[in-house]
């Protein structure tokens, strides 16, 4: 048995209670001053987040390592190089986001007062966010809060401990303390951050939480935008080409931080005619990535020893057949990279969300009976991926199978595309955010209008008594 305890407290420590509604107020107290308005100002809080970022970048991968034993080049690859470009991407081009727009196509009756929209900002909003990938999941979402001109609260998760206190300690230092906050803690000092009326709150979680969220965010109508996960499937077909590459792209997306990626493929539906080779491919696979049993310096652990047990009590009482790992060490939360075949639909695996570097493998008799599984079972995932090489068979899953993100032939790439919106649908998530995308969720779009005074002699037949309409002129 594992000792489940896990004393983040002493590592990240916990915002007072009675601090809360103080800092609270100075966010709103700063909103109301108007000081977040100036495009300037934002820039430079922006760049000075961005440099405070790049400036400690041995420290903040050192804190990920420490939590989650994650090689330095998948931090630097999903989490810095993706983070730096869109810090570059929104600096370059915020000055045109915050013009207003101008409506097009209106009717002529609008012609005179020039209609526009202008983005607001929102006021202070709430920013709440998980472990897995603590740079990224922090920094993009408060980015996006800041260039929209509101003031930010952060709350940091406390199964990264040791992430958690150094992004969250930088992010304070680099950010004008009347703008952001971050604050430290678990479940008590969340629920008393929710207890106040935010103007927007963004979760990133899972769902059963995202639920406790909305319930909080309900009582002052405020907006939510969740960011969760799901059982992002993979679709393998008998007109995938090259099964070694599929192998090697699936491989990749699945185990790259140990599993814990939201957008991680959770299992794979492959078509009977290339079953076999696929597995086969995989173990190939597997076995290149990781040589003489690499995988437990060169693959993430476990965060947290809940998640630990969580994964190895559904390795041990799956019915299908291990062909690769199966292995984990409790001392060191690391669960061997873990391909399970022959798993049916009431397998402890095929349940919920993995989260961990366990894929199953589900033989799906034709591409119609892989699309109806996944409409019956776990129906709107985070991403979906699909590994064909016949475009009307792509069409047909990818017409029948919602999802947050689709990609073909490859894993994960859909979100360091910061330009394009990155989110979920239905039980995954709403909305969708990055670069010009969360600007855009963090502001409101207000339609404005001017009527010169001219345009009365044209108007004035709108006014009661309207029976007597053409005497006015
Ligand atoms: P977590 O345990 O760190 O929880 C997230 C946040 O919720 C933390 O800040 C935590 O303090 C807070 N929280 C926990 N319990 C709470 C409660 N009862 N009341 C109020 N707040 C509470 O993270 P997690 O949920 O384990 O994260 C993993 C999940 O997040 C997975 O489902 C994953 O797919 C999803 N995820 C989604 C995305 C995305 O962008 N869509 C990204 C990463 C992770």
């Amino acid at each position: 048995s594992v000792n489940t305890s896990f004393d983040w407290e002493s590592i990240c420590g916990k915002t007072p209670l009675e601090e809360i509604e103080s800092d609270i107020s100075r966010l709103k107290k700063t909103f109301r001053s108007g000081k977040t308005l100036d495009l300037d100002y934002r820039l430079d809080q922006i760049r000075n987040l961005a440099y405070a970022i790049r400036d400690n970048e041995n420290k903040i991968r050192d804190a990920i390592k420490a939590d989650l034993k994650r090689p330095d080049f998948e931090t630097m690859a999903a989490e810095f190089s993706v983070q730096m470009g869109e810090f570059n991407y929104v600096v370059k081009n915020l000055p045109k986001w915050v013009k207003d727009e101008k409506v097009k196509g209106t009717s002529m009756a609008y012609w005179n007062s020039s209609p526009k929209i202008r983005k607001r900002p929102l006021g202070s909003v709430l920013v709440i966010t998980p472990w897995n990938y603590p740079l990224i999941l922090a920094v993009s979402p408060v980015l996006g809060a800041i260039a929209a001109g509101n003031t930010v609260a952060l709350k940091m998760s406390e199964m990264s401990p040791n992430a958690s206190k150094v992004i969250g300690d930088i992010m304070t230092a680099a950010l004008d303390p009347q703008l952001f906050q971050c604050f430290f803690g678990g479940v008590p000092e969340t629920t008393e951050i929710l207890k106040h009326r935010w103007d927007k709150i963004m979760y990133t979680g899972n769902g059963k939480v995202g639920r406790i969220i909305c319930e909080a965010a309900n009582k002052y109508l405020t907006p939510v935008e969740l960011e969760l996960g799901g059982k992002s499937p993979v679709f393998v077909t008998k007109h995938c080409s090259n099964l070694e590459m599929a192998a090697r792209r699936i491989i990749w997306g699945k185990f790259v931080n140990g599993g814990q990626t939201c957008v991680a493929p959770d299992y794979v539906l492959v078509c009977p005619e290339v079953h076999d080779k696929f597995v086969a491919a995989c173990q190939k696979v597997l076995d290149k990535f990781y040589p003489n049993n690499s995988a437990e310096s060169e693959m993430a652990h476990i965060a947290t020893p809940l998640h630990y047990e969580r994964l190895t009590g559904l390795l041990n009482s799956t019915r299908g057949k291990v062909v690769a790992g199966g292995t984990f060490n409790s001392a060191t939360r690391f669960i061997a990279p873990t391909i399970v075949d022959g798993v049916d639909a009431n397998d402890s695996l095929m349940q919920g969300e993995l989260f961990g570097p366990l894929l199953p493998i589900v033989k799906a008799m034709s591409t119609e009976a892989a699309c109806n599984f996944v409409l019956e079972h776990h129906p709107t995932p985070l991403a979906e991926y699909i590994f064909s090489d016949n475009n009307s068979e792509i069409d047909y899953i990818r017409d029948r199978v919602s999802s947050g993100g689709l990609v073909i032939n490859d894993t994960l790439i859909h979100v360091g595309c910061v330009q394009a919106p990155f989110g979920g649908v239905g039980d995954s998530g709403n909305g969708g955010y990055h670069g010009k995308h969360t600007f855009d969720l963090f502001s409101h779009s207000q339609t404005v209008l001017r009527q010169p005074g001219w345009v009365e002699m044209l108007q004035k037949k709108r006014y009661p008594p309207y029976n007597k309409s053409n005497e006015k002129f």
